[in-house]
């Protein structure tokens, strides 16, 4: 069977609830959609254990060739989608554990993980996975947010702390740090001095918009070489007006179409895992968050596909 499956063999809307249909079982899988369901860390508005679910019901409608990248990306990597896992709502610690397992898991048998999110609590679990297998990691973080707040209702763990945590727990070269998107209204400076003081490259969306994407990458390329990278996708990086569906708006970011170009740009780094995160359905407006979401991890993808075509003509 070819997969992703073709019109032709079955209906884009005969679903078998997987990320484009995909099989959740494949030999020699090297890529693997993972929904991370946890939204009780959030800080606002929750509802995003539903968006794995609605970023899989999006993705029924791609097809399966990137036209940019030249590349099947889910036919190269042999794709699976292993459906949501089982978090417990309300214990992040248990939750981290689980995640941490199961990325933990798929690293030691080269399959990058995908993750669909929930709230960015999860990724200082997949962060803590990918370190203990590849070691401090450069990190890509789109956001409107920092998200290096210390504590929230006394808690150290929330959708707010992944990054200030990550840290604390030498899981990242900060200097690798680039968090791209910054913008909005804060608490004080410290919500962003707190990022710069660690080492991290703030890069706000006003950067973004008058040095020029090319430029920024420019600098990514150079200062990241070749260290294993995570990239972390917060669906609020996005501008509300193409991504309503998500806890935390801020306005005044990019476009789909500019997020998608910056993305695509984003090509040669040493990927070893993605997520996606942030992705809040009842607040979406006809599944525009959803597809953007589904397309993104299309490119993620994508991403992983050139990445083993590089590692297989070393
Ligand atoms: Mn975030
Ligand atoms: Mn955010």
């Amino acid at each position: 069977m070819q997969y992703p499956l073709s019109p032709d063999v079955k209906p884009e809307f005969c679903t078998s609830g997987t990320f484009m249909r995909l099989p959740s079982v494949r030999d020699d899988a090297r890529l693997a959609v993972v929904g991370m369901p946890y939204d009780t860390a959030a800080s606002y508005r929750v509802g995003a254990r539903f968006g794995p679910q609605a970023i899989r019901q999006a993705s029924m409608l791609l097809f399966p060739y990137n036209p940019v990248h030249k590349v099947y990306p889910f036919e190269e990597t042999r794709a699976v989608d292993l459906g949501d896992l089982p978090i417990v709502p309300h214990n992040i610690q248990r939750s981290y554990e689980l995640i941490e397992q199961t990325v933990g898991d798929l690293l030691s048998q080269g399959i990058v993980p995908v993750g669909l999110g929930g709230d960015h609590s999860v990724t200082l679990a997949s962060l803590r996975a990918a370190c203990k297998a590849y070691g401090p990691l450069a990190l890509i973080h789109f956001d409107s947010h920092c998200d290096v707040w210390d504590t929230y209702y006394g808690e150290k763990y929330w959708h707010g702390s992944p990054f200030i945590r990550a840290n604390e727990e030498k899981l990242l070269e900060p200097t690798k740090v680039f968090q791209l998107g910054i913008r909005g209204t804060l608490n004080d400076p410290g919500d962003v001095d707190e990022a710069l003081e660690m080492g991290f490259q703030v890069v706000t969306m006003s950067d973004l918009r008058r040095r020029g994407m090319d430029d920024v990458v420019a600098q990514m390329r150079e200062t990241i070489g070749d260290t294993p990278c995570f990239l972390t996708f917060d669906i609020d990086f996005v501008d509300p007006a193409f991504a309503p569906g998500t806890g935390t708006p801020e306005v005044g970011g990019y476009s789909s179409f500019e997020t998608l170009e910056l993305v695509r740009k984003l090509t040669g780094f040493n990927y070893v895992g993605f997520d996606l995160v942030e992705v809040l359905p009842t607040y979406d407006q006809s599944q525009i968050t959803a597809m953007l979401a589904a397309t993104l991890v299309h490119e993620f993808a994508s991403h992983a596909a050139l990445g083993l075509r590089r590692a297989n003509q070393k």
